[in-house]
């Protein structure tokens, strides 16, 4: 290389992360160098130097190779200190160890400036880099009070969305606040989805057809098509011609949403603009092959959500409501067990749901129904308890279940009023017992996904009712829809004792939920104290006597006219700490 031409290369590397990562990093995969023949896209993101990018993306597209290249030539030109996050301790280990540390050390050009002295940090989680510092921190826990210049969030559907926004206060101080949050989704306006849509600008990659100029973004369900053969190809969604992979790479950024362009840059990454490497026949067969939910957050960087698992208003609204029944009479219908469900957030902000079992008017079947919902809402000098004292006398509630937390004086103080009669809800563990409920401390540990499964359960077998009509909705019963809308099932990893990983069920808030939680409750007040007059059965009673020494794991099925709720049961006499 001529003396010119390096100092040109030195000059434009300060300005251009692209010149910069492609002069001096020697990639750790096979040949070492950097190939963007396929991955034009990726240039885009490695030179947007705009301080805040966000990138909903599939799996392994390179993608955090450019982010990390990113966060090194920020570095490399100023003296700032990285935070990088990701969601758990085992994955920082793993991501330092498989990625960082053999990108650093294939490169000559990095590694020299590599703080390796006496006062420089021996952690593998700190990495001093010529007068910088990057910090690997795991999103699981509560963020230490580094101050940081950039910070990088990788994996956010992952990680504990409130420790994900505390760590955002971390560049408060910074001239630079460099924010970039990376993830492959998981379910709609949730995490990384939420934020592509929400704040960012949404770029798109855009195609042209060659046969009809139509510009399109690639998607899944509009673009994969048969040839006669019944070959696997990407074709225009207008004409129908085929799309080549040169069309493919050769497109462009697009923003879908070009007023937010100051705030966020956001990129949308499908494994379906690389064309080479993940042909259509490839996809075709992963997309027969894999739990389809996978397939779309993995391979396509598209949320999914089972149609089955929706907990939206269509589903409540054609459940909870007879076509031939007399809407229904709070005041002089026929008087069962009442239930209570209290949902509590902040200073003392109450969402209730009291529910009665009644007959079903049109099949004389008992039903559990909403006879009344309201929110107690939090003012200076009120009491919210003193209105929940009243609806206890008033409607005369058999059980009530109130969330223990955040105000767990109060609740225990109106515990404390009506013994015997309140739980006192806490977060138990998944996948054991829907509940475990301790009379004496009035302790309730109940399983918040199974509950809500059960709901759901519940009403698509028709076992719940609300009061008057579908059509016009009482406003409190359509914000329970809402609130039940936003509540959405998900599926997380979970490491199992032997090391395993297993998958277990997950109900994620993507907004206002209260009401939603306050109905929850109100089905575990009913599970925990089921009315003498209805017939609770519980099966496998017997199976369970013989079992119990040898603490085998069984299932049991509470059984109530019209309905089987599953309790999947450990063990008996499990205590409450
Ligand atoms: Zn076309």
């Amino acid at each position: 290389m001529s003396e010119d031409l390096a100092a040109q290369l030195e000059n434009s590397a300060r300005y251009s992360p692209f010149v910069w990562a492609v002069s001096r990093v020697v990639l750790p995969n096979r040949t070492g160098q950097w190939d963007f023949s396929e991955r034009k896209w990726q240039i885009n993101i490695l030179e947007d130097t705009f301080p805040r990018i966000c990138s909903e993306k599939s799996a392994q597209v390179g993608l955090t190779t450019i982010f990390i290249c990113k966060a090194l030539w920020f570095m490399d030109y100023r003296s700032v200190r990285v935070i990088w996050t990701l969601p758990r301790q085992d994955d920082v280990s793993e991501f330092v160890q498989t990625t960082f540390t053999p990108l650093m050390s294939k490169s000559p050009a990095l590694i020299k400036h590599v703080g390796r002295g006496q006062g420089d940090p021996k952690s593998v989680r700190i990495t001093k880099y010529r007068d910088s510092y990057i910090y690997f921190q795991e999103s699981s826990v509560e963020p230490r009070m580094t101050p940081a210049d950039l910070l990088a969030q990788d994996e956010i559907d992952r990680s504990n969305p409130d420790y994900l926004d505390s760590y955002v206060g971390r560049l408060e101080d910074s001239p630079y606040k460099v924010h970039y949050r990376f993830s492959t989704p998981t379910i709609p306006n949730f995490g990384i989805d939420a934020i592509f849509h929400n704040e960012s600008d949404q770029r798109y990659w855009m195609v042209k057809c060659s046969h009809c100029n139509h510009f399109q973004n690639l998607k899944w369900d509009a673009n994969l098509m048969m040839d006669a053969d019944g070959q696997p190809y990407y074709g225009c969604e207008k004409c129908r011609g085929i799309l080549s992979p040169d069309e493919i790479i050769n497109g462009e950024y697009v923003a879908m949403s070009p007023e937010k362009t100051k705030d966020v840059h956001g990129y949308h990454v499908t494994g379906m603009m690389m064309p080479i490497s993940k042909p259509p026949a490839y996809m075709f067969q992963r997309s027969q092959n894999m739990i389809l939910k996978n397939f779309y957050n993995i391979l396509l960087g598209e949320t999914f959500e089972a149609s089955s698992l929706r907990f939206d208003s269509g589903t409540i609204l054609s459940n909870v409501f007879d076509p031939d029944e007399a809407p229904y009479d709070r005041q002089s219908s026929a008087k069962g067990a009442t239930y209570m469900g209290v949902d509590q957030k902040g200073r003392g902000d109450l969402h209730v749901v009291i529910a009665q079992v009644t007959p079903n008017n049109a099949t004389g079947k008992e039903v559990l129904r909403i006879i009344h919902a309201e929110e107690i809402g939090h003012r200076a000098g009120r009491d919210t308890w003193k209105r929940l004292h009243e609806l206890m006398r008033l409607y005369n509630i058999r059980f009530c279940v109130h969330d223990a937390t955040p105000n767990l004086h109060p609740a225990g103080a109106f515990r404390e009023r009506h013994i015997g009669k309140v739980a006192l809800k806490f977060d138990g563990p998944e996948r054991s017992d829907l509940f475990s409920y301790d009379e004496r401390t009035g302790k309730l540990l109940l399983s918040r996904t199974m509950n809500f499964d059960g709901l759901l359960d519940d009403v698509k077998n028709g076992l719940w009712r609300f009061w008057g009509v579908r059509q016009p909705l009482a406003p409190v019963l359509a914000e329970i829809v809402a609130h039940c809308g936003n509540n959405k099932r998900d599926e997380v990893e979970r490491k199992k004792r032997d090391g395993s990983i297993t998958t277990v069920g997950v109900w994620r808030r993507t907004g206002a939920d209260d009401f939603a939680h306050a109905w929850a409750y109100c089905r575990a007040a009913f599970m925990v104290r089921p009315a003498n007059r209805m017939q609770v059965t519980l099966i496998g009673e017997a199976r369970r006597r013989e079992q119990l020494e040898e603490s085998v794991e069984y299932e049991e099925s509470v059984v109530w006219p019209g309905l089987m709720v599953r309790v999947k049961k450990k063990k008996s006499g499990a205590k409450i700490a």
